[in-house]
Order: C-alpha cells, then sequence, then structure tokens
C-alpha cells in the first residue's frame, strides 16, 4: 500500500514537472573509430591516408567537455602540393567517364552515407558539440539527399549541360559550423559534374571529412577524386594561392572570403564565396504567433546560432511586440542546453572555447550600447564551452550586435511600425544572406520577400534547405549558388571560350595628320557624356581626342573621372523602377532600340569603319550583328524566368531571377557597337541599370547611342555613358559601394585590377582575363551565359497547408 501511494506521488511529481531525464546516443562505435585512429589522422591523399611532409600535426579537442579528441596532420605546401598534382590527374579520367559513370558513384557515396548515417551523426555531434537530433535528422540525411540530387545531374549532364565542360581541380575550403553538411554541398556537385577536389576542412572540425574519406574509398571512388587536407588557415591559404588549381569555392567568414577575393585576383580561378549574415527575422501583427515563436528557435538556438543564415535580427511590428517577447521569454525557458549525444536536447556547446568569449564579448558589448539582456534561466552543463539562449531586445539598428555577425545564441530584436519601415530595417545591412517573414496575410509576404535584399526568403519559416533549392547571398555575404541547377553552373565552364585566344592590344592611334582639306568641314562638336538621360560635359571639361588607324583626328570624347562616374552611379540607382517594370516592357524598349538603329544603320557602319578602318561590309555587318542581339535579349526578356521547386516539404520554392543592380561595363576595345550592346542588352534585359564605359580607342559609336537611346524610350538612369580611360574609369567603378556587380573586357591587367579592387562590397565582377571574344559568334557572346551573370536567383520558399 505504502509503495502504491509512493508510486501515485511519483507520478504525479513527473507529471507536474514534466522534466526530461537524459537519453544519451551510444557512442561506442564512434569512440572505437576514433581508437582506431588513436596514432593520428593523415591527409587524405590520392586514396591513402599520409602524414603531413613536414611532420607537424594539431590536436582537435571535444567542446562539451575540452578534452583531446584527435591527433590531426597540419597541412603544408608539400601536402597541398601532392593533393593538387593527385586531383589533376583523376580529374582527367573522371572527366571522360560517361555521366552514367559518375552517377552510379554518386548514388553509391549517398548510400553509404545512408548506411553509415549513425556512426557519421555521432562524430559530428562529438566533434563539433551540436546536438545528436540536429546531425541525426538534419546534416546527415540533407548530405545523403545532396549526393543523391547531384548523382542525378552526373546522369543528365551530357543534354542539360552539353554546352558547358568541368571546370577542372577545385580547391574547396569549408568552416566548422556544418562540417558534414558543407563537405556534401561542396563534393557533390564538384564529383558529379566531373571535377576532381582538394578540400580543407575547418581545423575545429575535421573529423568527418576523414570518416567520409574512407567510407568513400570502402564505396569504390577512385583515388584522387578527393583529397582532404587537414589544417590552419595558413593551410587553406596555401591551396588557394596554388596555382594549378581553377577554381575556389569558400564558406566562411566574410573578411576570409574576402582575403581569398584579393589573392585569387587576376589568376583566373572562378570563385564562389558562400559568407556570413545578418539575417532578419520579420514578425508582422497578422502573424501565427505561436508559429513565429517556434520559427526564432529554429532561426537562432538550432546549432546554438552557428549559422551563416540565422534569424539573428528579430524585427517586430510594434502593436504585438510585448505579446511576442512575453511568449518568446516564456519558451526560452523550456529550452534545454546539454550534452551534445543526449537526444533530449534543444542545445549544445559552442565549437570552442575562443568562439565562446567572442560570443559573450558581443553580448556585453550589446548590453554597454543599450541593449536589455534576458537569458534564460535554465540549467547549464558544467565545464565544456556551454552559452544560454539569449534576446537582447531594444537594439538600435546602427549598434554592433544589430549590425554583426554574433555567430552564437544570441537574437536581437528591434520593432518596426509600417512594412516599409520593416523592410528599410530589414535591408540596412551589408549582408544579405537569407531573410524569414512571417504574417498570414500571403500578399503582405510575398511582397515583403520580394523587396528583401537576400540570397534565400523564407515565408512563414525558416532555416528550410533542400539539395534542389540554391543557397547563397547578395552583398557581402557573396556570390553564387550552391544546390540545383545555378550550383551545378559553379562548376562548369563554358565550351564556347575554351578556344578563346589572348587579345592583342595595341597603343591608342596618336594624331599624325592635321592638315586641312579644300572641303566644307563638319561642324566642331566634343560629345558629352550621357548621365540620367541627358548629354552632360564632364566634371573636368577635359577632353580626349578620338583618332583613326591611319591617325587622322575624327572627332573629340569628353574625358570622364571619378565624379562623372559617382553622377552615373547616382543616376543609375535613381531609375530603380526598371527592375520593376514589366518584361514586356523591357522587352518592347530593346526591340525599339534595335528598331532606330536600323534606320541610321549606314551612318553607324560609317562610323565603325572611320575608326577602326574596318571594311565598309565588315563594318555594315557589325551594326546588324548589334541589331540583331537586341532582338535576342529583347527575345529574352519575358523568358528567361524563374523556375518552381518542389522541395520535400508541402509547398514550393520559387527560384526567381533578379536583377544585381547598378552594373559597371567595361567595353572591350574592339567590335566598339556590337562589344557595347551585347554586353548592355543582357544586362538591361533582366532589369539592371547600366554604367558603361565605351570602348577607349573607339567611342564616337557609343556617343552617336545615345541619340537612339533618347528616341526609344529607354528610362532616364537606364543607360548612363562615361567615356575616357578604361583603366581610370574601372578603377572608380570597382571601389565604388553603391556599384553592385562589374563586367570588365580587356586586358588581362584590368581584369586583375578589377578583381582586386572590387573587395571593398564585394561586387560580382566578369572579366575575360585578356581573352578576347569574338562578338558574331553567337555561341561565345550572346545568350544564357550572360544572362546568367547577370541575375542572381532568389529562392522564396513557400510552404502551405494549415
Ligand atoms: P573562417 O572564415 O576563418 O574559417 C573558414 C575556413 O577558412 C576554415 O577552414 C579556415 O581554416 C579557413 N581559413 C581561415 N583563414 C584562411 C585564409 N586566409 N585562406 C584560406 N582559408 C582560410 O571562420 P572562423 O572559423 O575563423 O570563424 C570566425 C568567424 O567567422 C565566426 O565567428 C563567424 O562569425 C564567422 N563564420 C561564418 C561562417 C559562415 O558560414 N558564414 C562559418 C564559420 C565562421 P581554420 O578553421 O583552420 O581557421
Amino acid at each position: 500500500m505504502m509503495t502504491m501511494t509512493a508510486a501515485i506521488s511519483d507520478v504525479a511529481k513527473y507529471f507536474d514537472d514534466m522534466s526530461y531525464g537524459p537519453a544519451p546516443e551510444a557512442d561506442t562505435e564512434a569512440r572505437a573509430w576514433l581508437a582506431r585512429h588513436a596514432s593520428g589522422f593523415g591527409h587524405f591523399i590520392n586514396g591513402a591516408f599520409v602524414p603531413s611532409a613536414s611532420g607537424k600535426s594539431f590536436d582537435t579537442f571535444e567542446p562539451a567537455t575540452g578534452k583531446a579528441l584527435a591527433r590531426l596532420s597540419l597541412g603544408g605546401k608539400a601536402d597541398i602540393d601532392s593533393a593538387v598534382s593527385s586531383a589533376r590527374k583523376a580529374q582527367a579520367q573522371w572527366a571522360k567517364l560517361p555521366g552514367h559513370a559518375r552517377a552510379r558513384h554518386l548514388y553509391a557515396l549517398a548510400r553509404m552515407i545512408q548506411r553509415h548515417a549513425r556512426l557519421i551523426a555521432v562524430v559530428e555531434a562529438i566533434d563539433n558539440g551540436k546536438p545528436i537530433r540536429e546531425t541525426r535528422d538534419i546534416d546527415v540525411p540533407l548530405a545523403a539527399r545532396h549526393f543523391y540530387h547531384h548523382a542525378g545531374w552526373a546522369q543528365i549532364q551530357d543534354t542539360e549541360f552539353a554546352d558547358h565542360v568541368p571546370v577542372g581541380v577545385v580547391g574547396q575550403i569549408i568552416p566548422w559550423n556544418f562540417p558534414f553538411l558543407m563537405l556534401s554541398w561542396k563534393l557533390a556537385p564538384a564529383l558529379a559534374l566531373g571535377n576532381a577536389v582538394v578540400l580543407k576542412p575547418a581545423e575545429f572540425t575535421s573529423l568527418t571529412a576523414l570518416l567520409f574519406a574512407e567510407l568513400a574509398t570502402a564505396a569504390g571512388l577512385p583515388a584522387g577524386l578527393i583529397n582532404i587536407v587537414t589544417g590552419e588557415g595558413e593551410t587553406g591559404a596555401l591551396l588557394v594561392d596554388h596555382p594549378d588549381i581553377d577554381k575556389i569555392a569558400f564558406t566562411g567568414s566574410t573578411d576570409v572570403g574576402r582575403i581569398i577575393r584579393e589573392r585569387t585576383a587576376g589568376s583566373g580561378k572562378s570563385l564562389t564565396l558562400e559568407l556570413g549574415g545578418k539575417s532578419p527575422f520579420i514578425v508582422f501583427e497578422d502573424a501565427d504567433l505561436d508559429g513565429a515563436v517556434e520559427g526564432v528557435v529554429d532561426a537562432i538556438w538550432f546549432n546554438q546560432g552557428q549559422v551563416c543564415c540565422a534569424g539573428s535580427r528579430i524585427l517586430v511590428q510594434e502593436g504585438i511586440s510585448a505579446l511576442f517577447h512575453e511568449r518568446l521569454k516564456r519558451r526560452m525557458q523550456t529550452l534545454r542546453v546539454g550534452q551534445p549525444l543526449d537526444k533530449c536536447i534543444d542545445m549544445g556547446a559552442i565549437v570552442a572555447p575562443v568562439q565562446l568569449s567572442r560570443v559573450e564579448s558581443l553580448v556585453k558589448k550589446g548590453v554597454a550600447e543599450g541593449a536589455t539582456l534576458h537569458q534564460a534561466q535554465i540549467d547549464m552543463p558544467k565545464g565544456g564551452s556551454f552559452y544560454p539562449p539569449t534576446l537582447l531586445s531594444g537594439v538600435q539598428p546602427t549598434s554592433t550586435v544589430a549590425t554583426e555577425e554574433i555567430f552564437g545564441p544570441v537574437a536581437v530584436s528591434m520593432t518596426f511600425r509600417t512594412p516599409e519601415e520593416a523592410i528599410q530595417l530589414a535591408n540596412h545591412s551589408r549582408y544579405g544572406l537569407a531573410a524569414s517573414v512571417w504574417s498570414e496575410t500571403i500578399g503582405l509576404a510575398l511582397n515583403v520577400a520580394a523587396k528583401l535584399a537576400a540570397g534565400v526568403v523564407w515565408v512563414n519559416a525558416t532555416n528550410l534547405f533542400d539539395a534542389a533549392v540554391g543557397f547563397g547571398g547578395k552583398r557581402e555575404s557573396g556570390f553564387g549558388r550552391e544546390g540545383g541547377r545555378e550550383g551545378c553552373y559553379e562548376y562548369l565552364k563554358p565550351k564556347a571560350w575554351l578556344g578563346r585566344k589572348a587579345r592583342t592590344v595595341s597603343a591608342l592611334p596618336q594624331i599624325r595628320t592635321t592638315v586641312g582639306e579644300f572641303s566644307q568641314p563638319a561642324i566642331d562638336r566634343t560629345a558629352k557624356l550621357f548621365i540620367g538621360g541627358k548629354q552632360a560635359r564632364p566634371d573636368g571639361n577635359y577632353s580626349r581626342p578620338v583618332v583613326s588607324p591611319k591617325g587622322k583626328l575624327i572627332g573629340e570624347v569628353g574625358e570622364g573621372n571619378r565624379k562623372d562616374i559617382r553622377n552615373a552611379v547616382v543616376a543609375a540607382h535613381a531609375a530603380s523602377g526598371w527592375a520593376s517594370a514589366t518584361a514586356h516592357n523591357r522587352a518592347q524598349i530593346l526591340y525599339y532600340i534595335a528598331e532606330n538603329l536600323s534606320g541610321r544603320a549606314d551612318a553607324f557602319a560609317a562610323r565603325i569603319s572611320a575608326m577602326t578602318g574596318a571594311s565598309t561590309s565588315a563594318a555594315k555587318a557589325e551594326v546588324e550583328a548589334s541589331i540583331a542581339r537586341l532582338f535576342t535579349y529583347g527575345a529574352w526578356a519575358d523568358k528567361y524566368e524563374g523556375v518552381v521547386h518542389q522541395p520535400p516539404l508541402r509547398g514550393v520554392a520559387l527560384a526567381m531571377p533578379e536583377a544585381l543592380g547598378v552594373v559597371g561595363v567595361i567595353c572591350p576595345p574592339e567590335a566598339p557597337l556590337l562589344g557595347l550592346i551585347s554586353l548592355v542588352a543582357p544586362l538591361i534585359a533582366t532589369g539592371n541599370r547600366v554604367v558603361v564605359v565605351p570602348s577607349e580607342p573607339h567611342p564616337l559609336a557609343a556617343t552617336d547611342f545615345y541619340s537612339i537611346l533618347e528616341t526609344s524610350d529607354v528610362p532616364a538612369g537606364v543607360v548612363n555613358i562615361v567615356t575616357g580611360s578604361a583603366e581610370e574609369l574601372a578603377k572608380s567603378l570597382a571601389t565604388h559601394n553603391d556599384v553592385d556587380a562589374l563586367w570588365a573586357f580587356g586586358t588581362a591587367e584590368l581584369s586583375a585590377m578589377v578583381e582586386k579592387l572590387s573587395i571593398g562590397n564585394l561586387k560580382r565582377t566578369f572579366v575575360d582575363h585578356g581573352k578576347a571574344t569574338d562578338w558574331q559568334d553567337r555561341a561565345a557572346a550572346e545568350g544564357t551565359l550572360y544572362l546568367r551573370r547577370a541575375v542572381d536567383i532568389k529562392n522564396i520558399w513557400i510552404p502551405y497547408g494549415e
């Protein structure tokens, strides 16, 4: 009787507090795997584990206990050299395999991940400190999905990407927050499309990469395709600098991304950067509040907030702010921080003591700058690097914690009144990775989603990912996409550009004959610049001569300077309505330009002949090709559209091509009319506004073009033209932080300079490294190759159902 009473009171007690007991996942297999490597891990090069050539090594630690976990090799130059040469050899054979054979290999890797899912999940949780619930239910299944999805792309590569070839050998550098998932995001597309890889994992979390190397070998992946060199930032830098690497794919901090952009400038290496973020999480008055509160949990306490796209900036509409914060604090109180292998916890450990102190110091700074601190008063584990769920409310939009990436379990919050204010606050950031919008009014949510500067927007959801849906940022969150068709293009290069030869650059022609002739001269005139729809005198009031190949002065154009570029950029920004004009409208205007150009075809041909010495028929052919090219992009304007993805959830993800914004264009010296049209037309067809520097030796076709623009209904500011020195004006455009992208065609030195100087706001660059394009060759000079570079894909996730 006594026992029964005690049992009943126990039940009542448990029922009352509903607390969880520990539910640890077994780590026997993972510890046995670590024990097998107790003497230390080598690098994985050419299908085998090898120690560092230098013999140097370093320890990796368990974040939840601070204890040493394993000894890793420290990669140096010799290790990177040997990994790159092994990748180079393997890539040649791998690319020759039929897509179906590569698809089978990727399929085998996906199956291997699934078969060893538990081991990978446990090793990841131990090594990174994140909860097993997340590695088991999110990281590892998503990684397998990436290999399956990309096995599919390998299978259909020959038809879907017939006009492209693999990039070659790819250097990949990944961070510590999603070690295994980031590895799969990088390896799967690279391998699927015929590349070989040298990957450097983060020094804090290399273990699952090494485990994957073992599993890939067991799955029969040929040696040399995946090489893993462990080490520190310096090891990554050696990989970045290696001359035999064709592409760098990096995920990590914006600071390091910037360094990599600078170091690869001019090398011809292709580059994708997936960097930091400070993503807004916008809650409107009509949101499902409980849903939104749960959304915050997934947005900022998932993976201890160490997520590049974490919804770390909560913006709440004023009327519901008090209620929302009250519910959020109540929910914070129920979160559980604990040992990563405990299946009942919500948050594990921060990756390393250094990251923990960074989070602590940023929170202190937030408080010092006036924020109100709230931390969940919950049991915290002893030892290890743990930090409680934290909310800093009432922050100022300009405060450090509202602008800097904290990369820890810390949300900041502020309020707004109107949707316009929410958009302004949300976009008030140098980043542009992701955003989350909460409203039950579909019209409001989608209207806001379209206006947010972010590569990914989740409507009434957060942190959704899928291999079919591209991921990546805008602004200082980097460029390039991972996943989906757009992610595949990042690992391919166009066949049509393979044969391009170095451009022969001749010095600007000098005036040799100035003797007047006994005929009626043309009325003397100096062409002005074209800014904001008007002809404008250059700021410096200087002009430069335009000289024929025979040395005859044939005209003068304005010498544009930095101030003229600034004015042109202001005018281009003021024309932002162009991006939201209908595609039909943009198409009509492109056709209208073509029509007006056609009306003056002979005059343009004569001008081209006079400037370049081209024969009359060649000059006429250039004008005709320009007219046809305008038609091509008129045609594409309403056909270069997005797609509707159907990721594995009840809902869709809309992949929408979005204009980059204001784009600088440095035209090639050759083909003065066709070169300009070939670059400007795809940009304006997709809604960009441009600041164009025409061919430096032959600018008169561009200045003649002003009158065509004036009579073709092109809105003021959509096309701005500044004549002058290509190098000087490119410098001004590259360093201008309100220019979103820069296309530059000319010398190899110009390409290098543009890439190097564009690091300020990490603008997208499109350069030719001094290789000449045959502008008459449609395969190389027009179409989707250019349209793809004129837009960013924004993915808007819209789950639906009750
Ligand atoms: P980093 O950007 O330094 O590291 C990312 C990867 O780059 C790691 O593999 C790192 O190696 C490597 N690396 C570091 N320096 C260089 C270099 N000069 N050249 C080539 N590779 C390099 O991030 P951290 O790990 O240092 O974290 C610092 C901060 O960055 C965090 O607090 C967070 O704010 C942010 N971050 C953002 C991430 C994101 O996904 N957006 C991911 C990780 C961090 P190693 O690990 O050996 O240093």
